[in-house]
């Protein structure tokens, strides 16, 4: 064939050339590839907002994961009131909830419902106040109550240094502690815990084991996040940081370790969400973590995390192999055409082939294991 001279005329040196010049599996490589990487990525629930999320993922450098919602369930539950002073500990639940009953943190829930379950008595509270990353404000019978952390009870000039042992102990056991103040004084306290997700320790055993450094990022006291880190094997703890403050935080983590991703699931990781270069919302969190995110993982389950890590790698490996391929048809046959050494039906089939060649690539992602 190759030596058939009647179609090795000028002519169809030309047409053979116009034929395999054609970029048609080049331009196609990417955007098929990307394609198959959203849809495996779907299949497993990890919904990608777009292609350029997935690249963004292939290079991210660190991954930070919120805590109440995220690492743990988010339905905190009472496990201990203590008296600090003489007032017994129903009145100190029956202050507490009173105060946390015009609340709409997952942390005054619980301690409402447990003032339900022992059948608690609330009493009327007026000028509440609910204080962002801190805790509440109330008055009850004239008598202003506080309910929230050492940093509320300090704002209000309420010293906390005598109870601190006893809150330190019960933060040492991962449990989230909140004091509750009476006219300028420390009564008692209500320690909450909330259970850390199955699978949270291997999912993060796994991206730090694919070569990630991972932190916390919680609004949580220092000695409760270092307790659920520990029982996580992390070092990396970033704790009492106020809402405003998460997206500061995330712009430091960013200029120390690169790319982050920020995993969160409250209103009060959106803004860090955002500022992130990948936002990843639990799909069991709020609407408003959800929109401000790129990717939302349904089952909110953080092997998630490891599988789309995993997945957005192996689809920017195949987009290069992919590129590599579109390139070598046009490559070879190229000066193969221009010596006239090829037959049109060769080129033609070897211009298929190439796209073939890139599309069939391109769904082996869809058959990912992750
Ligand atoms: P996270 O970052 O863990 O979701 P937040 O920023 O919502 O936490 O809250 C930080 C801390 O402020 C809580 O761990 C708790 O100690 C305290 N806090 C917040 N809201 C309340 C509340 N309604 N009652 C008592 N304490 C609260
Ligand atoms: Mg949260």
């Amino acid at each position: 064939l190759i030596f058939d001279a009647s179609f090795n005329t000028w002519f169809y040196r030309a047409l053979v050339l116009l034929v395999v010049a054609c970029p048609c599996a080049l331009v196609i490589s990417t955007p098929v590839t990307i394609v198959s990487g959203l849809t495996r990525a779907a299949r497993s629930g990890i919904l990608i907002k777009g292609g350029n999320y997935l690249e963004a993922m292939a290079k991210v450098d660190a991954v930070v994961l919120d805590k109440t919602g995220t690492i743990t369930i988010g339905k905190p539950e009472v496990v201990e009131v203590i008296s600090l002073n003489s007032l017994p500990e129903d009145k100190i639940l029956s202050m507490s909830a009173s105060v946390e009953s015009a609340s709409e943190h997952p942390i005054g829930r619980a301690v409402v419902a447990k003032a339900r379950v022992e059948k608690i008595q609330l009493s009327e509270v007026t000028d509440f106040q609910a204080i962002t990353g801190k805790g509440v404000v109330g008055k009850i019978a004239g008598k202003n109550v506080l309910v929230g952390t050492r940093a509320l009870l300090n704002d209000f000039n309420v010293n906390t240094n005598l109870s601190e042992n006893k809150i330190t102990a019960l933060e040492a056991e991962a449990k989230t502690t909140m004091l509750t103040a009476v006219n300028g004084e420390v009564v008692g306290a209500v320690a909450v815990a909330d259970e850390i997700k199955e699978g949270a320790a291997e999912a993060i055993a796994k991206i730090k084991k694919m070569g990630y450094q991972v932190a916390i990022l919680t609004g949580d006291n220092r000695e409760t996040a270092a307790a659920i880190a520990k029982k996580l094997q992390m070092t990396h703890v970033l704790a009492e940081v106020l809402p405003h403050e998460k997206v500061a935080e995330i712009q430091r983590l960013q200029r120390e370790l690169g790319k982050v991703a920020m995993i969160g699931d409250g209103i009060n990781d959106a803004p860090a969400l955002t500022q992130a270069d990948v936002g990843i919302a639990v799909g069991t969190g709020t609407d408003i973590a959800i929109e401000s995110a790129d990717i939302t993982l349904v089952r909110g389950d953080l092997k998630s995390v490891a599988s789309a890590i995993k997945l957005s790698r192996a689809t920017f490996r195949k987009i290069k192999q992919n590129l590599f391929w579109a390139f070598f048809y046009n490559v070879v046959a190229i000066p193969l055409a221009v010596s006239g050494l090829l037959h049109p039906v060769i080129a033609e089939i070897a211009m298929a082939s190439s796209s073939v060649t890139v599309v069939s690539n391109a769904n082996l992602l869809k058959r990912l294991r992750l």
